[in-house]
């Protein structure tokens, strides 16, 4: 009989939640465990062109997200939001990530250009992004946000620390035309949601000037004249989620849809990746419950040498070692979490080596769990009867996503 995996109180002590968030947080957990984990296997196991084919079950299950609130978390209360604190959000990445990584990574970035359109301070832009998103419950508007590109994909995450600052042409320019901008290029092909997102927040590279290279930041509709997309991604981690190329081809946005350009740049960067990092995070303390929840249950069923394996000694030495990652993945991504995102809401810098920290820390400790977990099924975890292979390579993913581990060390060392 095919596994589901299972859920575990063993690892909860934190008298510091109110009620409320009690309650949200069961009801992200009975969603994670009931929509998410079944649904996000089923999509594992599709190909990519089925995975975001329409009667695809990713779009009940983001439109069910967005009604339980789960896309608008973050949002202020006058564009419908639920202005959640940061502790709730990370609460629930956390337990929407445990349900299905790759489908929490879909509902988190959905979002984004509404966020960013909110964050702008323009209200004609929160008008025209924010408040039709927040208040649509049916997944018909999807986010994503396009940075990295063929040629250049670490290279883009660094331009905030001059001595990591790369020189080179992008793969996607926009140039000036009275009031207006036009873009011509492409992303790659790990855009996010690049398949199915109706909106992005794109990065691009503006007309070099004064000899210097410059960077923007724009909210794109997505089905504007000379937009077009790649195949769907077949990867190895995170399949639940579509990714794909974005083609842009003389496509003209209003100069308004420019948010951030030449010196406030490298900040707005520096910002996201603060945000998404510490995001990541929470993600991955998902992903490493997940699998020890299996591994736990695993253990006390899986008799062998007459007994149930988790009476071992060695088994249970790789159970507390697991434990322990998965507790102290929590307390640091939940901490970063709480800081970076309490202090971004104020219009207040982060600090992006806390997240990168947090990022790094936790997918790492998340691939070491999940491989952990693997082993402790033997055989078994080998299987697609089990749920912990996928939880390997979702885990691996995440070791790359918003930033390779040893890429986002080197920008965190340059803060130290
Ligand atoms: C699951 C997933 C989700 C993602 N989501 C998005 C998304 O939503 N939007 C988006 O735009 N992109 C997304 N990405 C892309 C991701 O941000 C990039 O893959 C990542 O930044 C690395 O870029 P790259 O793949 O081009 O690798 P490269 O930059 O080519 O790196 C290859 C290797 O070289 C190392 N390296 C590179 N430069 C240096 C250096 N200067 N010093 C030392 N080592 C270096 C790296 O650490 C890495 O090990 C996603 C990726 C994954 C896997």
């Amino acid at each position: 009989m095919e596994a589901l995996g299972h859920e575990d109180e063993t690892l909860e002590y934190d008298l510091a939640l109110t009620g409320e968030q009690r309650e949200i947080r069961e009801t992200a957990r009975r969603f994670a465990r009931e929509v998410l984990r079944p649904v996000g296997i089923r999509l594992d196991r599709m190909a990519p062109g089925e995975v975001i084919a329409s009667g695809s079950p990713l779009y009940d299950a983001l439109a069910q997200a967005a009604r339980l609130g789960f896309t608008r978390l973050r949002a202020p209360l006058s564009l419908g939001g639920l202005e959640a604190a940061p502790a709730t959000e990370h609460i629930v990445l956390e337990e929407l990530a445990y349900g299905s990584a790759g489908l929490a990574g879909v509902i988190f970035l959905s979002p984004f250009p509404a966020a960013a359109a909110a964050a702008s301070g323009n209200p004609e832009l929160a008008a025209e992004f924010s408040a039709p998103y927040f208040a649509c419950n049916d997944a018909s508007i999807i986010g994503c946000w396009a940075i990295t590109e063929p040629n250049h994909g670490s290279d883009q995450l660094g331009v905030m620390r001059p001595e990591l600052r790369v020189k080179a042409r992008g793969d996607l320019a926009a140039r000036r035309d009275g009031d207006s901008w036009i873009l011509n290029g492409q992303k790659s092909a790990w855009v996010s949601n690049g398949p199915i997102a109706t909106v992005g927040v794109v990065n691009v590279q503006l007309q070099p000037r004064d000899g210097l290279e410059h960077g923007g930041v724009c909210i794109v509709p997505l089905n504007l004249p000379g937009v077009s997309r790649g195949r769907p991604l077949d990867k190895h981690g995170f399949r639940a989620l579509p990714q794909g190329e974005i083609f842009f081809e003389d496509v003209r946005i209003p100069r308004r849809y420019m948010i951030a350009e030449d010196e406030t740049y490298p900040a707005h960067v520096e910002n996201t990746l603060t945000a998404f990092n510490a995001s990541v995070g929470a993600l991955a303390t998902g992903i490493a419950r997940a699998a020890f929840d299996c591994a736990l249950a695993y253990a006390k069923t899986r008799i062998q040498g007459g007994r149930p394996i988790f009476e071992h000694q060695s088994v249970r030495d790789r159970l507390f070692r697991m434990a322990s990652l998965v507790r102290a993945a929590r307390a640091l991504s939940r901490d970063v979490y709480v800081y970076n995102l309490t202090r971004l809401g104020r219009g207040e810098p982060g600090r992006l080596d806390h997240s990168i920290t947090s990022k790094v820390f936790c997918t790492n400790a998340a691939l070491e769990v999940a491989t952990l977990a693997a082993q402790l099924h033997g055989g078994n975890g080998m299987t697609r009867e089990y749920p912990v292979e996928m939880f390997v390579r979702d885990a691996t993913a995440s070791t790359i996503a918003d930033g390779e581990n040893a890429y986002l060390g080197q920008i965190a060392a340059s803060m130290l």
